[in-house]
Parts: C-alpha cells; structure tokens; sequence
C-alpha cells in the first residue's frame, strides 16, 4: 500500500549525502520489547519517576535496581527485527549515516549499526556514581543494589528524568540533523522530549519522513507518512534503494 511512496523516496534519497534516522520505542515494539512497563505486571504499582530518577535512586538503590534488573532480563530475550536490520544495511550503503535513537534497549548495536547516538542513554552500560566511569555489562545480578569494585553504588548509565543529555552526544545530534538530506523518523509518536527539538534543526533543508503505525504528533512536521509496521516498510525502502545503485565491482 506504500509500494509508490517507498519508491519516490528511494528514488529522492542520495546514499552520497548525509542520511539520519531517528528512531523510538516502535521500532523495539516489534521485537516485543514492551514500552517502558507491563501495564498488568507487578511494576505497574511504581511510579515511573521513582523507578527512574536521581532522587528515586537515593531513596530506594534497591527498588530502582531490581526494575531494571527485571528489564536487562526481558531484553536478553529480545532480538533485533527486521527495521534494525534494514538500517545496518542502509548504513552501508550511505557515506553519512547518522542513526540517533531514544531507545535504551541496544537492539541497533546488537543488530550491527555502526554509527548510533543513544540519547537515552544503554541498559547495557553501568557508570559508577563515584568515578562516573562507565562499562558495557550483559551481567545479570544476585543481590541488590549493584556495587561497583571500588564500593559505591552502580547504576545503570539510562537518561533519567530530571537528567540532562550527555552534551557531546547532543551536540553530534544536532549537527547530523542541520546537515541532513532526508531524515527517517521510525516509531516516535510524541513532540516530548528531543524529537521536536531535532526535528526543528532539520525542517528547513532536509525531507523529514514518518514510519508509524499511524498519524501522530509528528505527522504535522513531517512532508510524507509511511503508515504500518517499520519491520516491513523499511526492509522494503532498502530493497528500492539497492535496486536503483550500482553494486560496487
Ligand atoms: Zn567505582
């Protein structure tokens, strides 16, 4: 239903010229990671910014740390999609690709993407709350809170809310986007956040196009929607580009 869509865009996009990706929780909906909490599990008593704030951290290390111990668990069950895998092949293709994703999850890096911004922060990473050192961990944990070797407490390396962005990730971000020619937005619905913010550094020069399920908040920025599951639009936007470049000798 989006064949002629898909193909104008594959046609517009320019693989010598600087792509960006912009990708949110809808993209990992379809490797069945559930969004930010089970709505029927035992987590659905918590507060959000007790499980995921500085000041709910200090008040219960435990509590925040078996939440997330309870998400690196179901994440290790979870494999990279089809969209995943269709932006690594796109990254090779393109000499400028920027892949910048709110997700925490590590599916981009598990499937292979080279140049991804994690704005949100890894899962996957924990950072000493007294060095501020930061390590990449698939451990599961017996016993909570987490410490690190030198005796202060660990924490997952996650953007919580009050917290502000790493600034040098920020600022490759921004520059991605000002200098962008197309700009794939993938499975973000909500202006919250950086995402109007990124998309607004881009409006002006680059064609800004939405893969949702549906119209969303963003729909009103973007000059073309992509409507239905990113796991099959852009494997398919990638064969459309493979098929108009030449393959290299
Ligand atoms: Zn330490």
């Amino acid at each position: 239903m989006n064949t002629e869509a898909l193909q104008n865009l594959a046609k517009a996009i320019d693989c010598s010229a600087p792509l960006v990706v912009l990708t949110g929780a809808g993209i990992s909906a379809e490797s069945g990671v559930r969004t930010f909490r089970d709505p029927d599990g035992y987590w659905a008593r918590f507060d959000p910014a007790e499980l995921a704030s500085p000041e709910g951290f200090r008040r219960d290390p435990e509590l925040v740390w078996r939440w997330y111990d309870a998400r690196r668990r179901q994440l290790l069950q979870a494999q990279p999609n089809p969209g995943h895998r269709a932006l690594v092949a796109l990254e090779a293709l393109c000499a400028d690709f920027t892949l910048i994703t709110q997700n925490v999850d590590g599916l981009h890096t598990a499937a292979g993407s080279q140049n991804v911004l994690e704005m949100h922060g890894s899962i996957w990473r924990l950072r000493c709350t007294r060095s501020t050192r930061e390590w990449v961990s698939r451990d599961v944990f017996e016993s909570f809170p987490v410490h690190c070797q030198c005796g202060a407490l660990l924490r997952p390396a996650v953007l919580w809310f009050g917290e502000m962005y790493h600034q040098g990730r920020l600022q490759r971000a921004l520059e991605a986007m000002r200098k962008a020619q197309t700009v794939l937005v993938v499975g973000t619905s909500g202006m919250v956040g950086i995402v109007s913010g990124l998309l607004d550094q881009a409006s002006r020069q680059a064609r800004l196009v939405e893969f949702n399920p549906n119209p969303s908040h963003i729909s009103a920025a973007c000059d073309t929607l992509i409507a239905g599951p990113a796991g099959e639009s852009l494997p398919q936007l990638l064969q459309y580009i493979q098929s108009k470049t030449p393959r290299r000798p």
